[in-house]
């Protein structure tokens, strides 16, 4: 398909309307037929569930234009069993098995146009949601949802080369223990909007928020997990059952393991630690790797070696790695990449 005349190189992370979004219904305990549709406004009752309750869930994942020339999608099997477990935990229905990933296909094949051409640095982003649309005053779950999904093509995430950031110790915590720290939802984002705001005019880049019960130990940012090396070149991140399972920072484990034949490992990492690492970087599928250069904890700076400068050794082989596999210049693990 004749792509569309956008100067994709310039493009940033924000969003451009493109000519399809999926739409299913839920209604009386079933899923409909997906379908295609063209208006990008949604229509609801001003009492829907998601607009007084926050009932709500989303995904992100990207679809990429190979070195061959294939439009693929990255391990979406993951997303679509994590955002059942995000609906789980806010009593919304789940997707049946294989819906997910049909969905995903059909609009992404539908908006092939709008799929940045390989080595442009830009992708196709894809944020599928699910939300309760019927009128709900009472406070209880809808009875009936949509699940659509969006595309936006956006730009490399770093222009010019990764620049480390700087990071704060958050004082407010990011998730209740045994809460919904581990689930993509917008109700997370929306508690952590003050924090976000509060620390960008404060001069930091990101919140590091530490586990709500002792605050000791590291969980991640409000939208994304850390990464940190050791200085005997060991992976390790985080464990803690209220941050959000990243795809990315999952795969990057298996990639230092399989690929760059490091140690690696999930672990309590501890505040404590963190001024022995050699390396620090935040994962997530917008960024894969984002350096950090700098913590402060209340005025105390941590600087990692790797300087502010750019990412450190391991970080950059590890992101060369996974971008490899995504863009299909390093063959993958058995069923990572979905052709569309
Ligand atoms: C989406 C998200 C991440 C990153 O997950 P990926 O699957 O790697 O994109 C990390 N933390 C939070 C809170 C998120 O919402």
């Amino acid at each position: 398909m004749e792509k569309k005349n956008i100067d994709w190189g310039s493009l940033g992370f924000g969003y451009m309307e493109t000519d399809y979004r999926y739409l299913s219904t839920y209604k009386d305990g079933k899923w409909s037929e997906g379908e295609l549709l063209t208006d990008p406004n949604v229509v609801l009752n001003e009492c829907a569930c998601v607009f007084q309750y926050a009932q709500t869930v989303f995904e992100g994942l990207k679809a990429y234009t190979t070195e061959d020339g294939r439009i693929v999608t990255f391990r979406p099997d993951l997303n679509a069993e994590r955002i059942n477990a995000s609906a789980a935990k806010l009593k919304m229905p789940t997707l049946p098995d294989g819906m997910f990933i049909d969905a995903v296909k059909q609009v992404v094949k539908a908006n092939s146009a709008w799929v940045p051409p390989y080595g442009s640095g830009a992708t196709l982003y894809v944020r599928p949601y699910i939300m309760g649309t019927n009128a709900v005053i009472g406070v209880k779950p809808a009875d009936e949802y949509q699940f659509r999904i969006l595309t936006t093509p956006v730009g490399p995430y770093f222009k010019g080369g990764a620049k480390p950031i700087t990071i704060r110790v958050s004082d407010y915590d990011r998730a209740a223990p045994n809460g919904t720290g581990n689930i993509k939802a917008g109700l997370n984002y929306a508690m952590s909007l003050y924090n976000i705001v509060d620390a960008h005019e404060k001069g930091f880049d990101e919140n590091m928020y530490l586990d709500p019960k002792t605050r000791t130990k590291v969980e991640e940012t409000g939208g994304a997990n850390f990464l940190f090396v050791t200085k005997d070149g060991k992976v390790v991140t985080p464990k803690s059952n209220s941050i959000l399972p990243s795809i990315t920072r999952r795969s990057l484990i298996q990639v230092a393991k399989d690929y760059l034949g490091l140690e690696a490992e999930e672990r309590e990492i501890y505040l404590d630690e963190v001024a022995d690492m050699a390396e620090c970087g935040l994962c997530g599928t917008a960024a894969v790797i984002s350096p950090v250069g700098k913590i402060n904890d209340h005025g105390k700076e941590i600087c990692f070696p790797s300087g502010m400068e750019e990412m450190g050794p391991i970080t950059k082989k590890l992101y060369d790695t996974l971008t490899g596999i995504q863009m299909g210049r390093i063959e993958a693990p058995e069923g990572w990449i979905v052709e569309i």
